[in-house]
């Protein structure tokens, strides 16, 4: 008999921002695989948690779509690839390139991503490509924006172990972010000086580890540090070289502080917190000088979430606390690729390379690279105007790439329903059944996970090969072989001329150091030294933290400590602040609010990480957590089901009494669609207001009522 032909992969995790390194060792006769950490990787150095150690377990066929399909009959490549140019075509001629969009995805990788943006925004010539990083983490980029002038984040993983104080605010880390947790949890032990407060209105698993739990009211971030400015300032902490040297804005952001909180009383009061706690974080953020603030979703899912992040920025700026060992602010990405999606500009407001539609000659520059003269002129919808637009018949076809918008958007009802009205729906994806493929017109099968192969970026910059560890399954393709095979068909020949992966990422690396020698913004992202990586190079790839250029062949741990930002004048802005409330304030009829978020062992609409039976046992079903007190009060009983209502929509779950819920919250997880619980899905709760600067969904706030079943 022969021997199992055994090899071992190094690769990515395909789940969570932190972008953990994985050796994969793969039995190509059998489709087997194990997984474990990959102790050279900078994300985990050999660590996982339960989501990535438990990879083996879903990479069976049983659930993929492996052919093309039109109206529910299966098709060959050529028909379904003909069918959505010949559709997408016949809706641009009659109706214009608004009429059409793409919906992606941070699971996609950087080369489908960057093949996606540029065949909407450089050659169909319209802005309509957005993605569900609209919902994770597009407050952060507009934060970044708004005080940098770029999208950079300043710091990287190892300054959470070189800190002495840690600041994690809206954010579950524990079962969000895991291996960054638990990185955390063994510097601490290493450390006994290291402090860690935890901000968050619930008491999560995260908080085992805090010295200081902050339970703020739901949606006060703002005044809570407008507030800690106030009191730098006062107490004489800031760095006042910092300040003058490289920021501007100062007075106005302390003037609009001083308006909001002009008392500690009144902020304790405000944000709901005892009035000692709050002193002791100001206390220890004045005067620790290794100070990192990691945030989160709890941070971004608002109609504020810019503001709050602008707040905390004013708070590292101030005291020079940024782009330091052990000292800055850490935007937490919820995707393994959220970070790529940013640098090939796969947001409707955004443009490749971190260029932006807004500044004068940017979306020239891309277009000359492109050898395009369609380029898109503005901006496109993000992602909750855009299905709104699909329900109103503006926009008519829509591509949905890798995610699931009929459950994961706000107003999931809606949503559902645009998609059911819109004339032609096309989604790609690798498995046979989702709320969003169940409706689709023309269904083409991508390579999944294992398959797949291409860069990612994670939370801190650092670009890792996700490599395939098996042949395609089936018919399926990669993403960007389908985008181009369309792209193609629409008349595009010369510019989607791709026959491996590695053309696209030299061309994506290319653009990012094109016409730049004059203009300091834009090579925050420059990874052109990477412009003519050989195919074995790339195979060899080492995780590297961007930017990559002859002055930084290794990348760069860190920005911003001697200022230098990428603005016109190179000084970060500070921002001025007035709190404001959630959008949608409880009433009579709705006196709960909703919080959402994810559960330690799921990952956002559970198709792959159903099919690993033991990360089913943590929660099995949809549930809603209460304070007993509010449980008592609208009659619920422990472990019954409850019915939740909010102006939007219903939703059933299972009642659980916890005093980790504040009295007036309560709390459901994000992750059940139609498929796995009927009426099930949070999303049809949510409310669909958004951020004014970056179009994030208020996903944190939703006044809602609850009664027994
Ligand atoms: Fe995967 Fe995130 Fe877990 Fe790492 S922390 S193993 S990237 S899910």
């Amino acid at each position: 008999s022969t021997q199992p032909s055994c090899k071992t992969i190094k690769t990515t995790c395909a789940y969570c921002g932190v972008g953990c390194g994985i050796n994969a060792t793969v039995n190509t006769d059998t489709r087997e695989v194990t997984v474990k950490g990959n102790e050279d990787h900078p994300a985990n150095f050999g660590r996982l948690c339960s989501k990535g150690s438990s990879l083996g377990e879903t990479v069976g066929l049983s659930t993929r779509l492996l052919d093309p399909q039109i109206n529910g009959r299966q098709a060959s490549w050529d028909e379904a690839l003909d069918e959505v140019a010949h559709k997408f075509k016949t809706i641009i001629d009659k109706h214009g390139p608004e009429a059409v969009a793409i919906y992606g995805s941070g699971q996609l990788l950087t080369e489908d991503y960057y093949v996606a943006n540029k065949l909407m925004k450089g050659f169909i010539g319209s802005g309509n490509i957005d993605t569900n990083s609209r919902l994770c983490m597009s407050s952060a980029v507009s934060g970044h924006k708004r005080a940098f002038g770029s999208d950079t984040v300043p710091n990287s993983y190892e300054d959470l172990e070189q800190a002495d104080l840690i600041i994690i605010t809206g954010s579950n880390m524990a079962w969000c972010h895991p291996v960054t947790f638990q990185r955390i949890r063994a510097a601490r032990e290493r450390n006994p000086n290291m402090k860690i407060v935890v901000i968050d209105p619930r008491r999560t698993d995260t908080c085992d580890i805090a010295d200081l739990h902050l339970p703020l009211a739901s949606g006060t971030d703002v005044l809570l540090f407008n507030g800690l400015l106030k009191f730098l300032v006062d107490g004489q902490y800031i760095d006042q070289n910092y300040v003058e040297s490289y920021t501007q804005g100062f007075e106005e952001a302390v003037a609009a502080a001083q308006d909001d909180c002009p008392y500690l009383g009144t902020i304790a009061n405000r944000c709901e917190l005892n009035e000692k706690d709050l002193l002791t974080f100001y206390n220890w953020f004045a005067e620790t000088e290794k100070t990192v603030t990691a945030y989160s979703q709890g941070v971004n899912q608002s109609s504020t979430g810019t503001d709050k992040v602008n707040a905390i920025l004013n708070c590292h700026l101030v005291t020079g606390k940024i782009g330091k060992i052990g000292s800055g602010p850490l935007s937490m990405t919820g995707q393994p690729n959220a970070m790529g999606g940013r640098e090939v500009g796969g947001l409707a407001t955004t443009l490749a390379a971190h260029m932006d539609f807004h500044i004068e000659g940017d979306a020239d520059r891309v277009a000359r690279f492109w050898k395009t003269d369609r380029m898109s002129k503005g901006v496109g919808l993000p992602a909750v105007d855009l299905f709104n637009a699909v329900y109103d018949g503006k926009v008519k076809a829509v591509w949905v790439i890798a995610t699931n918008p009929a459950v994961s958007l706000p107003n999931a009802n809606k949503v559902k329903e645009a998609l059911k009205r819109c004339e032609f729906l096309v989604v790609s994806d690798c498995v046979t059944n989702t709320d969003t493929l169940d409706l689709a017109h023309v269904k083409l099968p991508a390579a999944g996970w294992s398959e797949k192969d291409g860069m990612v970026t994670n939370t801190e910059r650092c670009i890792s090969h996700q490599r395939a560890l098996f042949p395609l399954a089936g018919n399926s393709k990669p993403d960007w072989w389908i985008i181009s095979e369309v792209a193609k068909r629409l008349g595009f020949e010369d510019a989607f001329n791709y026959s491996h992966q590695v053309e696209i990422f030299r061309e994506h690396a290319a653009l990012s150091g094109f016409e730049n020698s004059s203009d300091q913004r834009l090579r925050d992202f420059d990874i052109s030294l990477l412009a003519d990586i050989s195919e074995e190079q790339y195979n060899n790839f080492e995780p590297t933290q961007w930017p990559i250029t002859k002055e930084y062949p290794k990348g760069k741990a860190r920005f911003f400590a001697e200022g230098e930002f990428y603005t016109p004048n190179r000084k970060a802005n500070l921002v001025a602040l007035k709190y404001k409330a959630p959008a949608n304030q409880p009433s009579k009829e709705f006196p709960l609010v909703l919080n959402t978020g994810r559960l330690r062992d799921q990952w956002h609409t559970m198709t792959r990480t159903a099919l690993a039976p033991r990360l089913n046992l943590h929660r099995p079903e949809p549930f809603v957590d209460i304070h007993p007190d509010d449980g008592h009060k609208f009659k619920l009983t422990d472990g019954d089901i409850a019915k939740l209502s909010s102006q939007w929509g219903d939703m059933f779950a299972r009642v659980n009494f916890t005093a980790s819920q504040a009295v007036g919250d309560v709390f459901v997880p994000m992750h059940w669609t139609q498929q796995f619980a009927n009426h099930g899905r949070m999303g049809t709760l949510v409310n669909p207001i958004v951020d004014p600067f970056s179009g994030q969904p208020e996903s944190k706030h939703t006044p809602i009522t609850i009664a027994p079943f």
